[in-house]
C-alpha cells in the first residue's frame, strides 16, 4: 500500500533526567537558577528532548538517541536547542513544518512559572514558529513516587506537523 503525504502528522515524546549536584539546570533552552541540575550526556534538557522526540515521532523517524548517541564524545554537553533544530530540519526535508507543540513538564522543584515565557520564546525560535504555537504546562507529581521525591524532572510533549504548501 502506498502512503500519500498526510496533510498533518502528530507525534508524542517523553523524557526524564535525574537531578545531580554541580550542573546548571536547563529546561526549554533556559538556564534556571537552582541548587541542582540534571544529569546527562547533553545539557540534559529533558523538556527539549521530549519536544524533539515528538517531532521525530510525528515523522515516524528513529528517536534522538539515534541522531545524537549518548556515547558520542563530540556532542558531550551539546545545547539541546541544536537537537530540536535538527529535528525541525528533518521535518522540513520531509515536507512538513511545525504546526504547534504542547508540553507537560513534571517537576516538584524549582518553580517553573517565572520562566515559562522565556522557555516558549527560546523553543519557538528553535522550532521556527511564533511563541503562540508553543504550549508549556508545569505541574508537580503531588509528592508521589520518585519524581515526587525530587529525584528528577520529566516531560511529555506532543507535536503537530503541517504539510508545507508545494
Ligand atoms: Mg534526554
Amino acid at each position: 500500500m502506498t502512503s500519500a503525504a498526510l496533510p498533518f502528522r502528530v507525534g508524542l515524546g517523553y523524557d526524564i533526567h535525574r537531578f545531580i549536584e554541580g550542573r546548571p539546570l536547563v529546561l526549554g533552552g533556559v538556564t534556571i537558577p537552582h541548587s541542582r541540575g540534571l544529569d546527562g550526556h547533553s545539557d540534559a534538557d529533558a523538556l527539549s528532548h521530549a519536544v524533539a522526540d515528538a517531532i521525530l515521532g510525528a515523522l515516524a523517524l528513529p528517536d534522538i538517541g539515534h541522531l545524537f548517541p549518548n556515547n558520542d564524545p563530540t556532542i558531550k554537553g551539546i545545547d539541546s536547542q541544536k537537537i530540536i533544530q535538527r529535528a525541525v530540519e528533518l521535518a522540513h526535508e520531509h515536507g512538513y513544518e511545525i504546526g504547534n507543540i504542547d508540553v507537560a513538564l513534571i517537576a516538584e522543584e524549582p518553580k517553573i512559572a517565572p520562566h515559562l515565557s522565556a522557555m516558549k520564546e527560546r523553543l519557538a525560535a528553535s522550532l521556527r514558529v511564533t511563541p503562540d504555537r508553543v504550549g508549556i504546562k508545569a505541574t508537580t507529581n503531588e509528592k508521589i513516587g520518585d519524581l515526587g521525591r525530587r529525584a528528577g524532572i520529566a516531560a511529555h510533549a506532543v507535536a503537530m506537523l503541517l504539510r508545507r504548501e508545494a
